[in-house]
C-alpha cells in the first residue's frame, strides 16, 4: 500500500447512510487492487478505513472482503460468487474501470451488494490507445473510417479520426441520429459500415449481442485490404476467423489489445498471423487514465456508502446525488407502504403492482424496489433486502412485478398506489405526499384513511357499533401506550370499519392479544414502519 492511501484513515467519522444508525467504525474499503494513491483522496478525506490487500485469491480473498463495507478493484481480482460468500457487511464493489467481466454481477445483485463502475476515467486514453493501434496497423491514413459502437470511446476515437481528415460513420443501434450529429458522425446498419468501411474500429461492450459479433460472415463482407481494429474486449470477435482472413490475405491488417483470453497464451496462433498488430490490454495504461478512475472510483465508493448514490452501479436503479435526495421521500413511502401491505396480506405474493401519479422523472424502477423492500423485510429478513436486490429477490420468490405510471391523480400531486395479488384475492394500499416532509397514508384495503406512517401503526378491523374507539382508547392507554392518530374509517353504517391507529412506542404481544380480544374487533395487526 503506498502511504498516501491511508495517510488520513480514520481521522473523521464519515456520515452514517440514512438507513442506518451512527456509525461507531468507520466503513473499512479494501483495495484489492493497486491504484495510485492520489486517486483516493476522496475516501481518506471522508475518513475510511482503507486496507490494501492485493493479489488475492482464493480464501485469502473470501477473508479480506469478509470484513469489508467496500472493495475496489480494477481488472486483475476476479469476484466470484465463493469469494463473497462471508461478505456479511459488504455494499459495494468499485471497478476502477468500465467492464465487470472480472466481477460476478448475479451474485452481487442476490447478495444486494452494488457495483459501480467508473467509465469515464480512461476514456481519452482507450480512445488514442485504439488510433494509435489503427496508426500502427494501416501505416497510412486512410480515406474513411467505420466505428461499431459509438459511446464514449467511440465517440472520442471518431473524434480524432476526423481530425485526421477521415469521413466516419458508425453502427451503434441505440445511439439517436441527434447524439450522433452531435458527435459528428451519421449512424448506418451493420452490413453498411462492414460493405464499405476501409477501418472499422470496435468499441462496443461484451454483451450477449456482441459476443462474435464480428464472425467469418461478417469479416467475409468486409472490403477486401480493410483494417479491423479491436479495443473494446476480446470476446467481440471470433479469434479463429480473423486469423483465417488474415491468412487468405482478404483483410488488409487488423489490430488487437484485447483477446478472448488474457493474457493471451504464447502459443497462441494470433501471435503468428500475419499483418497483426498486437498489445497486452494497454487501452486504459496511462498514468492519467489510473489517477482518473481511481477518483472516480472512489467519489463513486464514497457517495454510495455515505449518500446511498447507486448512479455509478450496473445492478441497481440508477439513482443517486440529487435524485436520490429529491426522490428519498417517495421512496421512504414506497417502503412503508410496502410493509403495512405485508402486514395485513401475510400470505404468499404472486403479483405486485407499483403505480405511481405524479411529477418525479425515472422513478418507476427505483419506486418499485423501494416497494419490494418493504414488502420483503419481513419475509427474508429487513437486512437481507435493499434497492440492489430487491427485484431480484422478488422474482426468485415468483413475485411477478408491475409498474404503472398513473394520469394526474384527482387529490394528490404525489401519490403512490400498490396493489398485490395473491391465493387470497387483491388488496390496495396507497398513500400521498403531501409536501417531502408530511406523507401520509391514504388507502388500506377498502378503506380511506389519512395516517402518517411512522412508529408502529396498528390496523384494527372492527364491527362498526359504538363505543369501539372508547374500549380500544382505554385499553391502549391502560397499557401505556400514546396514541398519536385515530382514523376510523367504514364503506357503510353498521358495516365493517377500519381503523389505522399511529402509536408512540409498540404495542406488546400481550396488549395486541387483548386488542383481539375486544368484542367488536375483528382483528388487528400492528406494523413497525421506521
Ligand atoms: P460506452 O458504454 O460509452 O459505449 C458502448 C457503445 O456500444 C454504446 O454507445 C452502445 O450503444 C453500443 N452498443 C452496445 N451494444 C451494441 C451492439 N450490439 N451493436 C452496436 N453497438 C452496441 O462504453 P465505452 O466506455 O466507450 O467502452 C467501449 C468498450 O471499450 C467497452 O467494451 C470497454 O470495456 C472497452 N474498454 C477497453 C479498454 C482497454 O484497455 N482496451 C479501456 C476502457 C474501455
Amino acid at each position: 500500500m503506498s502511504p498516501g492511501a491511508t495517510a488520513g484513515a480514520r481521522v473523521k467519522q464519515p456520515r452514517a447512510s440514512s438507513n442506518d444508525a451512527v456509525a461507531t467504525t468507520p466503513p473499512r474499503v479494501v483495495l484489492l487492487d493497486s491504484l495510485p494513491a492520489a486517486g483516493l483522496i476522496a475516501l481518506t478525506e471522508a475518513g475510511f478505513a482503507i486496507d490494501a490487500r492485493t493479489g488475492l485469491e482464493g480464501d485469502a480473498l473470501a477473508d479480506a472482503i469478509a470484513s469489508a463495507d467496500a472493495v475496489i478493484v480494477r481488472s486483475s481480482t476476479r469476484i466470484t460468487r465463493a469469494s463473497l460468500a462471508r461478505a456479511g457487511r459488504l455494499r459495494v464493489i468499485g471497478r476502477a474501470g468500465v467492464g465487470v467481466d472480472n466481477i460476478d454481477v448475479d451474485a452481487a445483485t442476490e447478495l444486494g451488494i452494488a457495483v459501480l463502475t467508473a467509465p469515464s476515467g480512461n476514456t481519452v486514453s482507450a480512445a488514442e490507445h485504439a488510433f494509435a493501434l489503427m496508426l500502427a496497423a494501416v501505416r497510412r491514413v486512410p480515406a474513411a473510417d467505420r466505428s461499431i459502437g459509438a459511446g464514449r470511446i467511440g465517440g472520442e476515437f471518431a473524434r480524432r479520426a476526423r481530425a485526421f481528415g477521415m469521413r466516419v460513420i458508425a453502427y451503434d443501434p441505440f445511439l439517436t441520429d441527434d447524439r450522433a450529429r452531435t458527435l459528428g458522425f451519421a449512424l448506418a446498419d451493420l452490413d453498411t459500415v462492414l460493405d464499405s468501411a476501409d477501418v472499422i474500429s470496435l468499441h462496443v461492450p461484451l454483451t450477449d449481442s456482441t459476443r462474435g459479433m464480428i464472425g467469418a460472415d461478417q469479416l467475409r463482407r468486409m472490403k477486401p485490404g480493410a483494417f479491423l481494429i479491436n479495443a473494446a474486449r476480446g470476446g467481440v470477435i471470433d479469434e479463429a476467423a480473423l486469423i483465417d482472413a488474415l491468412r487468405d490475405g482478404r483483410l488488409g491488417g487488423a489490430a488487437l489489445d484485447v483477446y478472448a483470453t488474457e493474457p493471451l497464451p504464447p502459443d497462441d496462433p494470433l501471435r503468428s498471423a500475419p499483418r497483426i498488430v498486437l498489445t497486452p490490454h494497454l487501452g486504459a495504461s496511462t498514468v492519467e487514465a489510473q489517477e482518473n478512475v481511481a477518483r472516480e472510483i472512489a467519489e463513486a465508493v464514497r457517495d454510495a456508502l455515505l449518500h446511498d448514490d447507486f448512479s455509478r452501479a450496473v445492478n441497481a436503479p440508477a439513482i443517486g446525488g440529487e435524485a436520490m435526495h429529491r426522490m428519498r421521500p417517495l421512496l421512504d413511502l414506497a417502503e412503508r407502504l410496502g410493509r403495512i401491505l405485508c402486514a395485513i396480506d401475510g400470505g404468499a405474493l404472486q403479483h405486485v403492482d407499483i403505480r405511481y401519479a405524479g411529477q418525479a422523472a425515472d422513478v418507476m424502477k427505483p419506486l418499485a424496489a423501494a416497494t419490494l423492500v418493504g414488502v420483503l423485510g419481513d419475509v427474508v429478513g429487513r437486512g437481507s433486502v435493499n434497492l440492489v436486490n430487491a427485484a431480484h429477490l422478488a422474482r426468485t420468490r415468483g413475485i411477478d412485478i408491475g409498474r404503472t405510471r398513473l394520469a394526474k391523480h384527482a387529490n394528490y400531486a404525489e401519490y403512490v398506489e400498490i396493489e398485490a395479488t395473491g391465493a387470497a384475492g387483491s388488496i390496495r394500499v396507497a398513500g400521498a405526499l403531501l409536501d417531502a416532509a408530511h406523507p401520509r397514508v391514504v388507502r388500506i384495503g377498502e378503506f380511506h384513511v389519512d395516517v402518517w406512517p411512522r412508529g408502529a401503526l396498528v390496523i384494527l378491523r372492527n364491527r362498526d357499533v359504538p363505543g369501539v374507539i372508547g374500549r380500544v382508547g382505554s385499553l391502549l392507554g391502560d397499557a401505556g401506550v400514546n396514541i398519536a392518530e385515530y382514523h376510523q374509517a367504514r364503506l357503510e353504517q353498521g358495516g365493517e370499519a377500519l381503523a389505522a391507529i399511529s402509536v408512540d412506542g409498540v404495542l406488546s404481544d400481550e396488549t395486541l392479544r387483548a386488542l383481539r380480544e375486544v368484542r367488536e374487533v375483528i382483528d388487528a395487526k400492528q406494523v413497525q414502519l421506521d
